[in-house]
């Protein structure tokens, strides 16, 4: 029910560091739930604590197969965005998962993913994964749905804000440049139902088809205005 209830926290965030290029391979929902009867179900002075377990992926042989990232600098990383919301990330811990085959994740036309999800998976926290890379060329990141309680990073990229993004669809938030459910209008009058369903974040033109790619902020024109600095 968490997740649920945090579809309506806008996450709009400074300095993002994002990276031009990178995309993201997270699928959208084709048939999104709408909760705003619980848009004001959380109170403002609760936090949620989130637990996050690491799985790092290795060769099958149990040499490591990059740099071991250090997980509660990633943890730190991700609560830089959604402490400041009353969300509090909390490192629970790590295991290795010892699998050549997927190092190099073939995910976002692959089903390799899936694999991926069901080893090792953990009940009750959100699953980070970190692997080497992706087959498809520019993918660093995907969670498994939205909302889901996995998602998977390459770990060169796993310190960045590409991480909180793909934490942020675990918990329901959708691309705002998202045009799945109706391109959202400028004056926000189909906000609820258009767009990423959020309607304080303002309409964002993107890359219009797209619903995988992140790379794309809006550089003006056309009226507009949407939020640069919104990990999503
Ligand atoms: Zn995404």
């Amino acid at each position: 029910m968490k997740k649920l209830l945090l579809l309506f926290i806008s996450i709009t965030l400074l300095n993002p560091n994002w990276v031009f290029g990178q995309i993201c391979g997270t699928p959208t929902p084709t048939n999104p739930v709408i909760y705003s009867g619980n848009a004001n179900a959380r109170g403002a002075s609760s936090a949620y604590c989130i637990d996050v377990y690491f799985h790092i992926v290795r060769n099958t042989n149990g040499s490591n197969a990059f740099t071991l990232p250090n997980t509660d600098d990633i943890t730190e990383e991700l609560n830089e965005y959604f402490s400041p919301h009353n969300i509090v990330i909390n490192n629970a811990g790590f295991d290795f998962i010892n699998n050549s085959n997927f190092l190099t994740l073939d995910a976002l036309y692959g089903t390799e993913d899936d694999a991926l999800f069901s080893t090792e998976n953990q009940a009750g926290v959100i699953n980070f994964y970190i692997v080497d890379n992706f087959v498809t060329t520019g993918v660093v990141g995907l969670a498994e749905d939205s909302p889901s309680r996995n998602l998977v990073m390459r770990d060169e990229d796993a310190l960045s804000a590409v991480s909180a993004h793909e934490l942020g669809h675990c918990f329901y938030l959708l691309h705002t440049h998202d045009t799945v459910n109706g391109v959202e209008a400028i004056n926000g009058s189909n906000c609820s139902n258009a767009g990423d369903l959020i309607c304080d974040t303002p309409a964002d033109p993107g890359l219009g088809s797209s619903n995988v790619n992140v790379s794309c902020i809006y550089t003006g024109g056309g009226g507009y205005n949407p939020l640069p600095n919104n990990i999503m």
